[in-house]
């Protein structure tokens, strides 16, 4: 598992992450971890993180450090994630991220690289109130960014079942912006500071960003 490359993909609510995580895991072969889907299967599970998780999501709030990196913990112990990974959403503050460092440094590992996916907030309410999913597959799509080939199938699986996010709301949302300005952002400069982090303006095309990434990860993951 050492020297395995370990990404990390940041930005707010809509900067593109996941939608770029899923290409990138094609593209290089490592493993996508969101803790927003961890903390989803959790809540939907209904374990004890679930539970306590389940009202802070609703509003908008951050999950505490110390029920993500129990979710997250989990599933780096799963032998799939030690090709490299990519983390989207993880870390998204102070406290998680030198836990993040403490829990690679473990296993002889560093984080490889940070990208950040600068974009503007006002665009990010249209993205996040227009998302919705592939109940199948996962697969990420937007009522006006990003439709499927076919309408009403997934371009992935040709599943015909879609679900949207109950904290995909326009008012959701602008808490969610503030909780990253407040405690996600300043991670930037911390990570700028190491000689990791890289930028991408992400306000371009799904392609044009997916191009800039792969630059970068060609660079450090291939
Ligand atoms: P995040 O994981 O950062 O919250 P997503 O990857 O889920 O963001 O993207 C949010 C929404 O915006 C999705 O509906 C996605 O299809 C769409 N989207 C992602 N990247 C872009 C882009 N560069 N331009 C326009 N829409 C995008
Ligand atoms: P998005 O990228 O659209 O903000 P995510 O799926 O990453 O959405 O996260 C959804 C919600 O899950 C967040 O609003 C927050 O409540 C919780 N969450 C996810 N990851 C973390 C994290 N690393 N720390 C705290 N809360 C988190
Ligand atoms: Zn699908």
């Amino acid at each position: 598992m050492a020297g395995a490359p370990v990404l990390i993909l940041l930005g707010p609510p809509g900067a593109g992450k996941g939608t770029q995580a899923r290409m990138l895991e094609a593209d290089f072969g490592l493993v996508q971890l969101s803790t927003g889907d961890l903390l989803r299967a959790a809540v939907a599970r209904g374990t004890e993180a679930g539970r306590a998780a389940r009202a802070v999501m609703a509003a908008g709030g951050l999950v505490s450090d110390e029920i993500v990196l129990a979710v997250l913990q989990d599933r780096l112990a799963e032998p799939d994630t030690g090709q490299g990974i990519i983390l989207d959403g993880f870390p998204r503050t102070d406290g998680q991220a030198a836990a993040l460092d403490a829990l690679l440094a473990g296993s002889g590992q560093r984080v490889t690289a940070v990208v950040s996916l600068d974009v503007d907030d006002e665009a990010m309410v249209d993205r996040v109130s227009g998302r919705y999913t592939c109940a199948g597959c996962g697969e990420g799509y937007h009522d006006r960014f990003k439709l499927p080939a076919v309408a009403d199938f997934c371009d992935k699986c040709g599943g015909t079942a879609f679900r949207r996010r109950a904290d995909d709301t326009a008012e959701t949302v602008r808490e969610r912006l503030k909780a990253y300005h407040a405690q996600t952002a300043p991670l930037i400069a911390y990570y700028q500071h190491r000689g990791v982090l890289e930028r991408i303006d992400a306000m371009g095309s799904i392609a044009g960003v997916r191009a800039a990434l792969a630059a970068i990860a060609g660079r450090v993951a291939a």
